[in-house]
Formats: structure tokens, sequence, C-alpha cells
């Protein structure tokens, strides 16, 4: 695709407009409607200024291939209509060539494509970074470690046939030149509960059923495993087979990504082993005995099994108590700290927004423009200033509910306003669990803040996990929740478009007889001198050192619609 193709891409009505901070007018009703028009056109991506927007298209698409790597490697960001593959070469040329540490956030719902969008960025970074033999293995360890955890990690949840059950922090270190030297992968807040309790319609973890059905005779014998998902306990048998999931040949795959990540044949066998062992505690059940010594002591009921004595009553020890449990409720003590980590990150994008602009200003000497965020946040019309209300009032509740929790097994509920929706949670944990999460949370956000970030904002275009259906309420939904209108008024408050000086120039030259057809001094006079003698008014800019900044889309418009007569 040429530039000029391209360009026009960005502002073409027919897909709708690339980047939402020319929309006109701006309103939740145009932005959805953007959304949706190329959501149509198969266009998936629309940025916010340097932010992704990333609609899950729920088909795949033919716009990761290797020619499309090939079509964004070395671009500038705006130059090619809208991809996580820009953002992706945007943050790693910026890692390798100014040596700025590089984030990238992506947040969404469930099933709004944040680990697809994850592994996108990987396998791009993997294709254009260095290629030898040592930074090959250390890539496909990098990407092959997506299948393992995926495998203990995800399940089938009645929102995502692949649900992550956890947090994933994933640090991946380069050299000098840009080669990966390796990564470390930290994860929160495994979902343990779903070991022994899945809720309706939702699995147990994928590698119980990868096991059964992948492993060959000899190593079920061996693990004296039964092929049958309904010989155990722990496995739901309502939805224990997946469409569009074939648990075997997912079994061989995350077989071959652990030896390429590094096991050794018989840490993998010791690995199934485990997994084998916890489905048949599953299927221990226990019954109570008279009292010894002062302690209950419960016996396998099974007539074989060992003797077990233990300080718990047969009540919390067998499966069917916690089948009948009311302690894991939909909206467990898990799910509100993973919405409490969600809040965070929230909270830190609004702060790295605000502070990316202001030091795009400043870094760019456009001092005046400062103070328009101090009107974003005073203005009580927009969502940053109930925000910071909000955030404040969040940390202040939780405190309180974490010192209200108490460790004598007595449950108490409690709402929490997240986003829009009222959550009624179950509070079951000692007060540690809730502390430690939030120290680890705190140690990440601050991490994060030490670098510059990039974001990827996924949204679900429906609650069917169906490709072309596109439903306005849900989206608007997220749209609110990740405080995208607000992310478009922040860019537009100050200066709504910037684009470095040469490419500018490269655009709009044929518009100036001094210009056109080459202009020989530097881009940034060339850029003067066109915008003279198109007489626009000169508060419609700012000159920067590196980029033009234009205030108002419509100036930019202006531009094309000449570039047409
Ligand atoms: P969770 O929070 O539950 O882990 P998630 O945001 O990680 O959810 P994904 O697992 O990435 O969601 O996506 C859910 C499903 O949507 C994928 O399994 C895939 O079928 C589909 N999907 C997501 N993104 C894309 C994409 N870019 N192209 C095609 N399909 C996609
Ligand atoms: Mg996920």
């Amino acid at each position: 695709m040429s530039k000029m193709e391209v360009k026009t891409s960005l502002l073409d009505n027919m897909i709708g407009v690339g980047d939402m901070v020319l929309i006109e007018p701006l309103s939740e009703d145009t932005f959805i409607e953007n959304l949706k028009k190329r959501f149509d056109h198969n266009e998936i991506y629309t940025y916010i200024g340097s932010v992704v927007i990333s609609m899950n298209p729920y088909k795949s698409l033919p716009i990761y291939t290797a020619e499309k790597v090939e079509e964004y490697r070395n671009r500038n960001f705006y130059e090619l209509s809208p991809h996580i593959y820009a953002l992706a070469d945007e943050a790693y040329r910026s890692l390798r060539d100014q040596d700025k540490d590089q984030c990238i956030l992506i947040t969404g719902e469930s099933g709004a494509g944040k680990t697809e969008a994850s592994k996108f960025v990987m396998s791009y970074v993997a294709a254009v970074c260095g290629k030898g033999q040592e930074v090959n293995k250390v890539k496909e360890q990098l990407l092959q470690s997506n299948p393992v955890l995926e495998a203990f990690g995800n399940a089938k949840t009645v929102r995502n046939d692949n649900s992550s059950r956890f947090g994933k922090y994933m640090d991946i270190e380069f050299d000098f030149k840009g080669d990966p030297l390796g990564g470390v992968i930290s994860n929160y807040l495994l979902e343990k509960s779903r070991v022994v309790k899945q809720p309706r319609g939702e699995r147990n973890f994928h590698i119980f059923y990868q096991l059964l059905s992948g492993a060959s005779d000899d190593t079920l014998k061996k693990l004296k495993l039964d092929r049958d998902f309904s010989k155990y306990n722990y496995l739901s048998l309502d939805s224990a087979t997946v469409n569009g999931l074939d648990d075997a040949a997912s079994f061989r795959t995350v077989r071959n990504a652990m030896q390429i990540v590094g096991f050794m044949e018989d840490e993998v066998q010791s690995v199934l082993e485990l997994v084998a062992a916890v489905l048949k505690l599953g299927n221990i059940e226990f019954k109570p005995e008279s009292r010894c010594n002062g302690f209950d002591e419960s016996r396998i009921k099974d007539k074989n099994g060992e003797l077990i004595v233990g300080f718990f009553s047969s009540q919390r020890l067998s499966y069917m108590s916690w089948q009948n449990s009311t302690i894991l409720t939909d909206n467990s003590f898990e799910q509100f700290i993973i919405n409490y980590c969600n809040e965070k990150l929230q909270q830190i994008f609004i702060e790295l927004t605000l502070r990316e602009e202001q030091e795009e200003y400043i870094r760019e000497v456009i001092i005046y423009v400062a103070d328009f965020i101090i009107v974003v946040i005073l203005n009580p019309t927009t969502v940053y200033h109930n925000a910071e209300n909000y955030f404040s009032g969040l940390l202040i509740h939780l405190s309180t509910i974490l010192v209200y929790i108490c460790p004598l097994h007595v449950f108490c509920c409690l709402t929490v306003y997240h986003s829009l929706l009222n959550v009624v949670y179950v509070v079951m944990a000692p007060p540690t669990a809730g502390f430690q999460f939030r120290a680890s949370v705190g140690t990440l956000m601050k991490n994060l803040l030490t670098k510059n970030p990039n974001y990827i904002r996924c949204i679900k275009p429906n609650d069917k996990k169906a490709a072309h259906i596109f439903t306005d309420s849900l989206v608007c939904h997220q749209a609110r929740y990740l405080g995208l209108m607000e992310n478009v008024r922040v860019r537009r408050a100050g200066y709504a478009f910037r684009q470095p000086y040469e490419p500018c120039l490269e655009r709009y030259k044929m518009l100036c007889k001094q210009t056109w057809p080459h202009w020989k001094g530097p881009a940034r006079e060339g850029v003067e001198v066109l915008l003279k003698n198109l007489q626009v008014p000169a508060e419609e800019f700012a000159f920067g050192r590196s980029k033009i900044f234009i205030r108002n889309p419509r100036m930019l418009f202006f531009l094309e619609e000449k570039r047409r007569q």
C-alpha cells in the first residue's frame, strides 16, 4: 500500500476514521459508530493518538502474516493504517534505538482479546529482532512459554473459552543490539479454587482435559488414570468438551513447548504425575469418625484407604462440602482483587496518559499547553475529576474492608462500585492475602511507572463469542469503563494531531509552489513556508522540536481537502 492510500485510510469515511481524535463531531455516539463501521470492514484496530483500541473479531483475519510484519517494520506510527504491529514496532524501536525501557499494558474485560494481543506483539518482536542461533533459541522459548502457561492457567469460562485465570507480567530483556537475552514471567493470582470447583458451564484448567485426551494409553496406564472425564470429581461434566478446542492436539503442543522451554523429560513426567495426583485427590471422600484425643478423626470412605489423623473436620475435607459450599460465589475474593488490580491499571493509565502528553509538550518545547491538563482535571464534567475521588474512595474503602475481614470464617458481604457496576463480593480470606496482594500490585505499578507506556485497549463486540455481531450497549459500556472518551478529550484538549516534519512536508508539499517538487532546506522550515502560504491561522499550529502540532482536526481535513482538489 502506498503512503498516500494509507494516510487517506486514517480519514476515510467509508471505513471510519483511523484515529479517534479526528472524529468530528466527537460524542459517545459518533465514537461507537466509528468503531462499528470499522469493525464491519474488518478494521479491528483504531487509534486514540498512540493508544491502540483492538476489537475482538472472533474470527481469524489475514492481517498477521509475514508480509504484514514487513509492511509495518521500521515505519512511523501514523504512516500506515492502525495495527497492533505499528505499536509493537514503535515500542521495539524506541527500546533498541533510544534505549528507553518500554512497557505494553493490555487491558480489557474477559474475552476482549488481551492474551491474543500479547501473542501478536511477542511474535512481531520475535520476527523483527536479530536472527542468530542463540537468539532464535531465546525467542522460541519466550513464545513457547504461552502454551505451557495457558495449559495450567487457562480454562473455559462462560465468557471466554480460553480465559486466563491469572495475571501475567512478562519482562523481556534485550541487549544493546535489540536482541532478546531472556525473559522473566511473573504470575499473579492464579485462581486456585477452580481446581476443586468450577461454576456451572465452566471447566477446570485445560491441562486436566488435555492429559486425559492426549496422553498415550501407555502414559495413562503408568499414571493410573482413566481417559473418561466423568470418572473425576474435579472435572465438571456439563461442559467437558469445548467447541473448537482440540484437547488432544493441545496436549502434544504443550508437551513440545515444555521441552523447548527447558523442562527435562523426567521433570515433564513429574509434572504429569502431579496433575494425575490432583485428579485422584479429588476423588477421595472422607467420613467422620468418633473424636479421638480431643480432635476430630476422619477416615477415607474407601475401606482400603490409609487412616488420616488431622486437625480438620470431615466437613472441611470432603469434596461434597466444597460442592455445597457458599464460599466460592461468582464474585469471590479472587475476583475482587483481580478487579482491584484492573482499577489500579486504569488509574495508572490515566496518570501516564496525562504525563505523556505533558512530557511530549515539554520535550517539544510547547510550554503553554501544559495548562490544559489542569483544566481537564478541574473540569467537573470529565471523568478525571470523578476518577480521582473514586480511586481514593476505593482505596479508603479497601483498607476498611481488609481491616474488617474477620478470621473466624464469618462471611461479610461488601459492595464495591466498579466502573459503573455494583459488584457484591463475599469476603473469605485472611487479611494477609489482601495485604500481600496490595503490596505486589504496588511493586508492579511502581515498576510500570519507570517505563515508557504503550497501551492496547481490548474490546469485545458481543457476549456470544461470535463474529459479525456488534452490540452497541456492550461496546459502549466497555468504552466507558476504559475511559476512552476521556482519553480522546485529553488528546484533543491540546493539539489533536502531531506529526514529524518530514512526513508532513512530504504529504502536503504539493500544496505550495515554494515546496513543490523539492524543498531544499530543513523540513521544519518547509512546513512553516507551506502553512504560511496556505494562510492557516498561526494559533492552529505549534512548531515543536521535531513535530508539527495541529490543534483542531478540522485543519487536517482542510489540508486533505486541498490535496484532493
Ligand atoms: P481473559 O481475561 O478471559 O483471559 P482475554 O482478554 O485474554 O480474556 P483472549 O483469550 O485473548 O481474551 O480472546 C478470547 C478469544 O477471542 C480468543 O480465544 C480468540 O478466539 C478470539 N480473539 C481474540 N482476539 C482475536 C484476534 N485478534 N483475532 C481473532 N480472534 C481473536
Ligand atoms: Mg487471557
